[in-house]
């Protein structure tokens, strides 16, 4: 048990959040928000001139039904990065307060800390891409807030050892976010129906991959509802407009293509990765349980930028510690996997 209070920042606690015109009333002769009464210049984009919804019932009851949980548990933001950089605001005091994540990781977390003046200390994933849970909880001080983990991981695209990820939502003395974005391509079970048991979780989702909405920002937050509370307050008031809320509701009546799409990816995966096992540049394929793999190569830079000569766009990660030479290639349609094989049968190197 974590006390939640204590973890929170003073100021947020105290704060009294902004009252918008739309919270009491949506219909009715809304004179109230200083909207524009005479409409929309089009009519095809009606019912833009007034505000969106800022509590978002309709679209939060819809993604609670679909993923097993109460709507009270949702959060939604433009993006998941949102919900990351609300996170910091709750909990993370600038310029005293740390964060820990787990590199090789999403970056997001670190630029988000640097935007918030956090301090990260790094615990690395070990050889195997896997949690080090007594290195991590040794590296918690009194200071640290948030423990960012990422499963399935990008860019290394394993999922995290489940008994350790149990082990620090357990043990870890702060906030555990689990970044689940590339959750729908993988055999693990997601973590959002846990936040009712702990109070210190927050898993984050987001439409931008398995639901094929990046263009839209939305990204999913599932936590306790204290922690939900705190995101709602802090939050903008409208921050998820009108038009993500109508796409995301319309994406809802196809899931059954969604689902498809979902295996049909899982099998490009598989068939990409094939394709580059043959490939003598090729040194390694790391497992892979989201949407992209994690290639090792001989001079990885030289393949990077001989493709991107030809506006062959793939990911250059031998930057990040641990994926020397490494190069993160998104699963494409089955055409786009066979001109990427092509191209990189024919490079010079
Ligand atoms: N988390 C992870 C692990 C990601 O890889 C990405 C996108 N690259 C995001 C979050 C961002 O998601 P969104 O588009 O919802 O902001």
């Amino acid at each position: 048990m974590i006390d939640l209070e204590t973890l929170v920042r003073p100021n947020i606690r105290k704060l009294k959040p902004y009252h918008s015109a739309r919270e009491d009333f949506e219909e009715g002769l809304l004179l109230d928000a200083n909207e524009n009464s005479l409409g929309t210049p089009t009519q095809k984009l009606d019912g833009l001139n007034r505000y969106p919804s800022p509590q978002q019932h309709q679209l939060r009851s819809k993604i609670a039904q679909f993923r097993g949980v109460n709507p009270k548990n949702v959060f939604v933001g433009n993006g998941s990065d949102e919900a990351i950089d609300l996170l910091f605001r709750i909990f993370c005091q600038p310029g005293c307060d740390r964060v820990i994540t787990t590199p090789p990781t999403y970056g997001m977390y670190r630029v988000s800390a640097g935007i918030h003046d956090i301090n990260v200390d790094e615990v690395r994933l070990d050889s195997d891409f896997q949690l080090q849970v007594d290195t991590i909880t040794d590296c918690a001080t009194d200071r640290t807030k948030l423990l960012f983990l990422c499963s399935p991981n990008n860019p290394t695209g394993n999922v995290l050892d489940q008994e350790k990820v149990d082990q620090l939502i357990r043990e870890f003395p702060g906030i555990v976010v689990i970044d689940e974005a590339y959750i729908d391509f993988s055999e693990q079970e997601s973590y959002a129906q846990m936040v009712t048991r702990h109070d210190n979780l927050v898993v984050l989702q987001t439409m931008s991959k398995s639901f094929g909405l990046a263009g839209i920002r939305l990204g999913v937050a599932f936590a306790s509802k204290p922690i939900i509370d705190y995101l709602m307050k802090v939050k903008a008031p409208y921050n998820i407009n009108t038009l993500t809320s109508h796409a995301a509701l319309e994406a809802f009546r196809h899931l059954e293509t969604i689902r498809q799409k979902i295996s049909e990816i899982k099998k490009l995966r598989s068939e990409l990765r094939n394709a580059l096992d043959r490939l003598p540049l090729v040194q390694h394929i790391y497992d892979s349980e989201a949407n992209f793999l994690l290639v090792r190569m001989t001079d990885a830079k030289k393949v990077y930028q001989q493709l991107a000569d030809q506006e062959i766009i793939i990911r250059y990660r031998g930057d990040e510690p641990g994926c020397e030479n490494c190069l993160r290639i998104s699963v494409g349609t089955r055409q786009e996997n066979k001109t990427l094989i092509n191209a990189l049968k024919k490079l010079s190197l």
